[in-house]
């Protein structure tokens, strides 16, 4: 039996959390690839996207209206000629506006030579070739500047950024059809335990179906790692440290269950023996807090790979993922470091814990804009799966305070 791992620590909350971002600090993501842009949300950019032209191109109105020239407007009301119309997307400018004129114009046309303001049609009474401009407008005013937005070469998105709607959209209007975007890293997922089984398979009545394999699959997907599941590893030194070896040769490996001090969990003496370096084994966190965090070759003289070893109660699994692995799986992606995501909402209960742990509980968040409220949901502890499914946050009870009081502003973790 292998000796148990000697370099334990067990961190506060706030303290494995530095580590892992001092860890991701370090990763530098070096292969990236093309992707076609339909397909490239959610991936990382390998590269800057700077505006090809400005934004906006033109002087671009924000109004439907009349375009004028301010001073001619300024002893409203005042009747002007009109002398065409400039819509969106029409013939390429040919008017300009002289003292005494107005252009009719649309919301997104480019402002006509010579106006310097847009009169909102609301303002205006249109009769024939003229038009009565009812209010006084400054100069500037109900348009956007050539270039107010983005100078042609400015940078738009900078590499590492994770390529939401928001960023497509820019990516798009630069005319990239095609970006560079970083490999999605492969993370290996191992599950130990003697009593597990493959789904497909029937369980006998003291065996429990692998789901851990397939709940940090899905989060790996989400946050676009490329998952690869390996077979069930039993409570037995050879075959897991075989399964482990080859965990190690993906960018990161995350282990389910086997992290607790049982008699049967084995995977930190495993590690150890294969001259993993543990950065700590132990947060005080509830739930999940055997986890593990460290860094081992994968054989003699490869390049050392990270793993979490994640406890094995389901929801222990889930919420170690969103609190530490997914902060390294960002870096490892090539993403720029995306802070833990809380959100503030009054507690519809009062709820009493002991003191000691930071506390991530599943809860369920409720009621829009000012009116948020969060309530634990009934749950059976860090194995109730049926419980976690039902939530859709964790509640966050810091370690120091043994009552949260009905109504009181606590903070929630949005996964
Ligand atoms: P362990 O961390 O190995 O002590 O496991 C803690 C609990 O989680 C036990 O009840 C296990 O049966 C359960 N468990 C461990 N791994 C898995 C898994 N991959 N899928 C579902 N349940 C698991
Ligand atoms: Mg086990």
């Amino acid at each position: 039996m292998p000796e148990p791992a000697s370099q334990s620590s067990v961190l506060s909350f706030e303290q494995a959390r530095a580590v892992v971002e001092r860890e991701a600090a370090k990763v530098r993501r070096a292969e990236s690839e093309g992707a076609e842009l339909l397909r490239a949300a959610g991936r990382v950019l390998a590269e800057a996207i700077v505006a090809d032209r400005d934004f906006p191109p033109f002087r671009r109105a924000a109004r439907d209206g009349f375009a004028v020239r301010a001073g001619d407007a300024a002893g409203a009301p005042v009747t002007l000629r009109v002398i065409g119309e400039v819509r969106a997307g029409g013939p390429e400018a040919h008017l300009e506006v002289r003292a005494g004129e107005a252009a009719e114009i649309m919301t997104g046309a480019p402002l006509p030579a010579g106006a310097d303001a847009v009169v909102m049609v609301e303002y205006t009474s249109r009769s024939g070739d003229s038009v009565d401009i009812q209010r006084s407008v400054q100069a500037g005013e109900n348009f956007v500047p050539a270039g107010a937005e983005a100078k042609r070469g400015d940078l738009l998105l900078a590499q590492g950024t994770r390529l939401a709607p928001a960023a497509i959209a820019i990516a798009a209007a630069c005319g990239r059809h095609e970006v560079n975007v970083f490999r999605r890293p492969r993370v290996a997922i191992l599950s130990t335990g003697d009593e597990l089984v493959e789904i497909a398979a029937g369980p006998r009545p003291n065996q429990i179906r692998n789901s851990n394999s397939y709940s940090l699959a899905a989060q790996v997907e989400r946050v676009g790692g490329d998952a690869v599941i390996l077979p069930i590893a039993p409570d037995e030194p050879q075959a897991l440290r075989k399964l482990l070896q080859e965990g190690l040769a993906s960018d990161l490996l995350l282990l389910s269950g086997g992290v607790s001090m049982g008699k049967y969990d084995l995977v930190e003496p495993v590690l150890s023996e294969m001259g993993a370096q543990f950065f700590f084994t132990g947060a005080q966190i509830q739930p999940g807090k055997p986890i593990v965090f460290g860094a081992a070759p994968a054989s003699s003289g490869a390049r050392p790979a990270y793993f979490f070893g994640l406890p094995g109660n389901p929801v222990s699994t889930m919420v170690c993922f969103e609190l530490f692995a997914r902060t390294l799986l960002d870096a490892l992606a090539g993403a720029s470091p995306r802070p833990l995501q809380f959100a503030h909402a009054r507690s519809k209960a009062a709820v009493k814990t002991k003191p000691g742990l930071t506390r991530f509980l599943p809860a369920i968040l409720s009621g829009e804009h000012r009116q948020a409220e969060v309530e634990l949901v009934k749950w059976q502890g860090s194995g109730d799966m049926a419980a976690n499914a039902r939530a859709n946050c964790y509640l966050v009870v810091p370690p120091d305070r043994p009552e949260i009081k009905s109504g009181e502003m606590v903070s929630v973790l949005l996964p």
